[in-house]
């Protein structure tokens, strides 16, 4: 077994991005994507040192002393800069990613600030420009900007604690996932598809408190020796009930195997919600969904002429999972057709802002269109944010809040 730990911490220290140093504490590094396939985009700082590479190997330097800003654009696979801050229009050509440091720590990206430094990604898919920008940030830092954007340093420091710990164990998750998988060259989107990170602007004295004194904890499985942590997802409102991964995703994910009553969320603003929407409505969120998904598995050949005819005659309910939530809705068209649409995937044609959740009833308005009667907010997978906002208000530990969302999880202090 001591053979294996010692595997484990070499092939960490190998991919350089964890350095342990005996009993001093590691530090994790995470590479957030910060924009993705912009056209182009504006850095700002004091004395900018600009890196350029070509496939990742260095090539040149280029220096600006103090205060500039510049501009960066992505044309046919190459980063291109170009200092707006004096009167020299001409271009530099930096290869196809450059690295911008700054001694201050802080740089500016379209006048939010960022922490340590930025790349930027030339993308070779198209002939217009595409860029990438990723902010490779200490783990620890990136949550103390991400609480105030996923959640609030205002709520009980306990239901705080809880949220950084889940956020951190996402992060982490992501991470080993992007490394083992050799998937990519960043970790995390700084949106909702993964985390929403809005730099170091909204970090504040409360929020690095609680990842100070939480530093290094993180929900795992495996053993004691080879702890991995679990992809801690979380949301809004479960609204009675959480969820588990493979009935949202249709994937299951070590550390999820119950699902929990939670009467906690019960104060949450979306604990229940309603929305009517009419045939019109109905029909554009189905059409552009088929335009940007392409046909659901199992659409027959003709669905194309189906949409097209337009007559959309009623939608129900197929089958709700054991937790209540939609599993398969199913829309009836003219001469009989039917078409099913996943509850997932019908969440997110309709929009996940306005049909909340899946745990929806539908009532037929008749010639007005629908209403949807739902509860909660989010997928429903993991932490409830507003039952341990409850949790932590009636003075329950973050240990027990996890304890509670994650059943099947151990919480363990890796770093
Ligand atoms: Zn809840």
């Amino acid at each position: 077994m001591h053979l294996l730990i010692g595997l484990l911490l070499i092939l960490l220290v190998l991919f350089g991005r964890f350095s342990f140093g005996g009993s001093q504490p590691s530090i994790v590094e995470v590479r957030v994507r910060v924009a993705e396939s912009v056209p182009r985009l504006r850095i700002r700082g004091f004395d900018l040192k600009i890196e350029s590479r070509q496939s990742g190997i260095f090539q040149k330097s280029v220096f600006s002393d103090r205060m500039s800003e510049w501009e960066f654009d992505c044309q046919s696979g190459k980063v291109q800069a170009r200092k707006l801050t004096s009167n020299n229009e001409l271009g530099v050509d930096l290869g196809d990613s450059a690295v911008i440091r700054t001694p201050t720590g802080f740089l500016n990206l379209e006048n939010q600030p960022y922490r340590n430094e930025l790349k930027i990604y030339a993308l070779k898919k198209s002939i217009k420009s595409q860029c990438d920008v990723i902010n490779s940030i200490e783990l620890e830092k990136y949550l103390d900007g991400l609480v105030n954007s996923e959640f609030s340093s205002k709520w009980s420091k306990e239901a705080v604690a809880a949220q950084v710990i889940a956020a951190r164990t996402y992060a982490f998750y992501q991470i080993q996932a992007a490394q083992t998988q050799k998937l990519s060259y960043f970790d995390l989107d700084a949106t909702t598809q993964d985390q929403v990170y809005n730099g170091s602007m909204k970090e504040d004295f409360h929020a690095s408190q609680v990842v100070e004194a939480t530093r290094g904890w993180v929900l795992t499985t495996g053993t004691h020796e080879l702890p991995q942590p679990i992809k801690a997802f979380y949301h809004s409102t479960c609204g009675g009930v959480t969820e588990l991964p493979k009935e949202v995703w249709g994937v299951s994910y070590p550390g999820f195997k119950r699902s929990v009553s939670c009467s906690y969320c019960m104060q949450s603003p979306r604990y229940q919600w309603s929305l009517e929407m009419n045939r019109t409505q109905l029909l554009t969120a189905i059409h552009k969904g088929v335009e940007k998904n392409g046909f659901p598995v199992g659409w027959p050949s003709e669905s194309l002429e189906v949409l097209q005819q337009g007559v959309l005659k009623d939608l129900q309910i197929e089958s709700k999972n054991p937790q209540g939530r939609v599993q398969r809705v199913i829309t009836h068209w003219g001469d009989g057709h039917k078409l099913f649409i996943s509850g997932t995937q019908f969440r997110e044609w309709i929009g996940v802002s306005q049909l909340r959740s899946t745990a929806f009833q539908v009532r037929s308005l008749g010639e007005k269109g629908w209403r949807f009667e739902g509860k909660g907010s989010g997928h429903g997978v993991g932490l409830c944010q507003w039952g341990a906002k409850v949790m932590g208000e009636k003075g329950l530990k973050s240990d027990r809040i996890l304890r509670f969302y994650y059943p099947d999880a151990v919480l363990r202090k890796l770093w």
